[in-house]
């Protein structure tokens, strides 16, 4: 068994006590033995499981990896002290706010010996599996993909790192890109803001990347995809799958922990978990440039 904490009681830390608590039958996920969680509150007991102190976390033989579950702008120093105390660590996306730092912590997990996973539970939603299938094999002409939702909590940081879930899918989907133009329209006064990025792919098909978040507004991915054989403008409707998205996560990073995740994957993982940082870097600095 290896021992794991939670750090961040909100709506992921939370979900990740639950799961480890309850993990799927006969999956890796039963491997996990969830010890305490951390958080910056003095918190009662959370579904039977109690507080530690960070430190506590980071000296315990028994605990053996750490599931970062804060907000954003925390995730670099956290993912890096328990890195650094020879655990592995599961961290929600985005891993850090910059390309850099996100080299710097794979380079010390590698270092230390240890797995470093970035949750990306936007992959295993079976909306994005239809839509994978029905855009596999089809030829790009242009794109857009435009995603509205409620103002954002504080501590979520830049639109393009707090949005990685779409600029993922948009490189799942149609492969590595570029960044040609971003543009940022703010109204603090009515907590509005849009950001707009203009992406292309490696044979030069235009996609462009819509963050718009105002109180209110719907959560809600339009896309907008012209293929040489068609139009697809709505996402395919699909059931929902049985096993629960963050379960999926946790299988897989629990499956990465006993080795059975072959080292192409973990691979490929990385280069495209750093090719959407480096991307969502160069946004920010033509936005803000
Ligand atoms: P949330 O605001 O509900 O929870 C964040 C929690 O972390 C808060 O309780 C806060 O007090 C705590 N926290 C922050 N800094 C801390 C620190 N240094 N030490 C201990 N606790 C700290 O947010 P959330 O929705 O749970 O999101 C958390 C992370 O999960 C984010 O990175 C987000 O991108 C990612 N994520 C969330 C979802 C989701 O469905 N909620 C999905 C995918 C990814």
């Amino acid at each position: 068994m290896l021992g794991a904490v939670v750090v961040g009681i909100g709506t992921a830390g939370c979900v990740r006590i639950r799961d480890m608590l309850v993990p799927l039958r006969g999956s890796h996920a039963e491997k996990l033995a969830v010890k305490g969680f951390i958080s910056r509150r003095s918190l009662e007991p959370q579904q039977g499981v109690s507080q530690i102190s960070l430190e506590e976390a980071l000296s315990r033989d028994d605990v053996h990896v750490a599931f970062i579950c804060t907000e954003n702008m925390s995730h670099e120093d956290n993912v890096r002290m328990f890195l650094q105390a020879q655990k592995h660590v599961c961290v929600e996306y985005p891993m850090t706010m910059s390309y850099k730092a996100a080299v710097e912590l794979w380079d010390l997990a590698e270092e230390k010996g240890v797995i470093l996973h970035e949750e990306h539970i936007e992959l295993r939603s079976e909306e994005y599996k239809q839509l994978k299938r029905e855009v596999e094999g089809k030829t790009l002409q242009e794109g857009t993909l435009h995603f509205t939702g409620g103002a954002l909590k504080p501590g979520f940081g830049f639109p393009s790192f707090s949005g990685i879930a779409r600029l993922t899918w948009l490189v799942e989907l149609f492969g590595e890109l570029s960044v040609s133009a971003a543009t940022l329209e703010e109204d603090p006064a009515n907590s509005y803001s849009k950001m707009t990025a203009k992406l292309l792919t490696s044979d030069n098909r235009s996609l462009t990347w819509i963050e718009e978040r105002q109180p209110g507004l719907p959560r809600a991915k339009n896309i907008n995809f012209q293929f040489d054989s068609g139009t697809l403008t709505q996402i395919p409707p699909a059931p929902r799958g049985t096993v629960g998205l963050f379960m999926q996560d946790l299988i897989h990073f629990s499956a990465k922990l006993a080795g059975q995740v072959s080292p192409e994957e973990l691979q490929k993982e990385r280069v495209r978990v750093l090719h959407c940082l480096e991307l969502a870097g160069k946004i920010q600095e033509l936005c803000q440039g």
